[in-house]
């Protein structure tokens, strides 16, 4: 059974919906952290998986990474995994990644056990923001990202799944979970409260 582990910095694991503003967040709380002297590295899950996915000819833009099938998809997140956990070993890490991606075949959790009990985080970060504002941040990208439209209640269902995913890993793995809303106009306001995360001891 996985136990908690001790590394020179700290995994912190930032989840949340597509379009709820994690990379705008994690770019505030990169910020908060130069200015406090912290470093961190900022990691995207899915740049990673993306990057060995080009490299095998498997998908030729980011959003056809939701349509790889299931087991594909597995060996990328194995991979990138390792990848992160040696990154985490020697540095403190900010991983931008989702709970559950909403797959043909259902939710696919974003860190099922085997990814987890590789990288033992210290923290699961779950931001979180009101159906309607998360539906007008992805129309406002529209051009730029290809993300799914989905109904207030499927938005809801989908934040609900991370909670549960959340609540779940530390309960296996003994991480802890800090929820941080990210309200309209307020990206700032969550990132100082992920980089406090870092804080000196
Ligand atoms: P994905 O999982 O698809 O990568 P994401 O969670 O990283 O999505 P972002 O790309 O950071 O989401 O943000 C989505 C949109 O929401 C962007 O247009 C961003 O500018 C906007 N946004 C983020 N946070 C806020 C906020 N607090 N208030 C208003 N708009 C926001
Ligand atoms: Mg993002």
């Amino acid at each position: 059974m996985a136990k908690r582990v001790s590394r020179e910095g700290k995994l912190v694991i930032v989840t949340g919906i597509p379009g709820v503003g994690k990379t705008t967040v994690l770019n505030s709380a990169i910020s908060y952290c130069k200015e406090s002297m912290i470093d961190v590295i900022h990691i995207n899950y899915g740049d990673l998986m993306f990057e060995e996915a080009i490299a095998n000819g498997l998908v030729k833009d980011r959003d056809e990474m939701r349509r790889l099938s299931i087991n594909h998809q597995i060996s990328l997140q194995l991979n990138a995994a390792n990848r992160i956990r040696s990154i985490s070993e020697k540095n403190n890490v900010l991983l931008d990644t989702h709970m559950f991606i909403r797959t043909i075949d259902g939710y696919m959790p974003g860190i099922p056990i085997w990814i987890a009990e590789s990288l033992m985080p210290d923290t699961i970060v779950l931001l979180e923001a009101d159906p309607e504002s998360i539906s007008r941040r992805r129309r406002k990208d529209a051009g730029i990202r290809n993300r799914e439209e989905d109904s207030p209640q499927k938005i809801e269902e989908h934040q609900l799944m991370g909670r549960a995913g959340a609540a779940s890993l530390a309960i296996l793995t003994g991480c802890t979970v800090l929820i941080v809303e990210n309200r309209e106009g307020e990206h700032e306001a969550a990132g100082r409260a992920i980089a406090s995360l870092f804080r000196r001891q």
